[in-house]
């Protein structure tokens, strides 16, 4: 593929595949097997440089992971680490393996084995053709169970409603180029969700179809707490739509309370009725304690946000670098 545009990629670059890792032991020696055989085969294919590396991150594991990726880190000078202090979940873990890698290119990928690296080789070809972003999409996701089904697509559909741009059914499976990671490095939040910021980073993207498979051993690091907790972040991380519909709802409270109001001064002076029901007194009562509440709460979150993000905590604290 020539593109006149990027002449320079059209040698074989430096790759390092990224993989966040928590508790992973039971999948990290086949992950490490198969992504070593795919380097391999890249490199003689003369697709990447020989110093082409498998970055794993220790998420603060409590299991043998991080023995284990040290074991692997001796005995193969592709692959290295990265031990996290301490679990800082999987957005955090992946940064900081972006973060760290050095090479042109930087893919990242689950450890468990979901996402089919086989498309990498697709996502370099899209590197070479110009794409800075190129985002893994899984094609179906008939392996996943129901539930993570709909709730997954849910999710896709709202951030959708509120106006947060993001790819529908990608998760962290995607290579980046050098500035790309760049870029990704301005942007200085604390509560960081990933698959909002690239979009945002701009630059010309592509998108490379896979079939989403079983997880390869263990069991899911997302439980449905985890999920709703990403979910929340997005959202408050992103858009300010829960902001506008207090607005909405505040207007749409004064329209109404104008016309209780309204109603009960008719009442007062042009009926001979005597004192108004309970009803008209309770209802509003609820009604405006509800709203408000409802609404307290929603300011609480964002409030929550700017408290965090003004402590400008480090998002992660590295431990080792082999
Ligand atoms: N992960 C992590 N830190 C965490 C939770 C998960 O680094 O606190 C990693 C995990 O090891 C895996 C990836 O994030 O490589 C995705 O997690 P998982 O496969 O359990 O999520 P699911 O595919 O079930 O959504
Ligand atoms: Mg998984």
């Amino acid at each position: 593929m020539e593109t006149a545009a990027f002449p320079g990629r059209n040698r074989p670059c430096s790759l390092d595949i990224v993989v966040p890792c928590y508790n992973e032991e039971e999948v990290l020696p086949e992950t490490v097997r198969r992504l070593t055989d795919l380097l391999d085969r890249l490199i003689r294919d003369g697709r990447i440089t020989s110093d082409s590396r498998i970055l794993f991150v220790d998420d603060g594991s409590r299991d043998r992971t991080w023995s284990l990726i040290e074991d692997l880190a001796k005995s193969d000078p592709k692959v290295g680490g990265v031990k996290l202090s301490r679990n800082r979940g999987h957005q955090n873990a992946l940064l900081a393996g972006l973060f760290t890698a050095q090479a042109e290119i930087v893919v990242s990928v689950d450890a468990d084995l979901q996402d089919d690296i086989e498309v990498i080789r697709g996502m370099l070809d899209a590197y070479r053709a110009g794409a800075d972003v190129v985002y893994g999409v899984r094609e179906d996701r008939s392996s996943d169970r129901l539930f993570k089904r709909a709730t997954a697509k849910a999710f896709y559909r709202l951030m959708d409603m509120l106006g947060v741009e993001s790819v529908y059914n990608h998760a962290d499976f995607r290579l980046m180029s050098r500035r790309a990671v760049e870029a990704a490095k301005e942007f200085h939040e604390v509560n960081l969700f990933l698959r909002g910021i690239v979009p945002l980073i701009g630059f010309a993207s592509a998108i490379v179809y896979y079939t989403r498979s079983e997880r390869y051993a263990g069991v899911s690091k997302y439980p449905f707490k985890r999920m709703l907790g990403l979910a929340l972040n997005a959202i408050t991380s992103f858009s300010v739509v829960p902001l506008r519909l207090i607005t909405v709802t505040g207007f749409v409270v004064f329209s109404l309370s104008i016309a209780m109001v309204a109603w009960t001064l008719w009442i007062r002076f042009f009926s001979a009725e005597a004192v108004p029901g309970w009803a008209s007194t309770l209802i509003p009562i609820y009604f405006l304690g509800g709203i408000q509440i409802l609404s307290i709460g929603i300011i609480g979150e964002y409030l929550g946000k700017v408290y965090q993000e003004t402590k400008a905590r480090p998002r992660y604290i590295i431990e080792k670098i082999i």
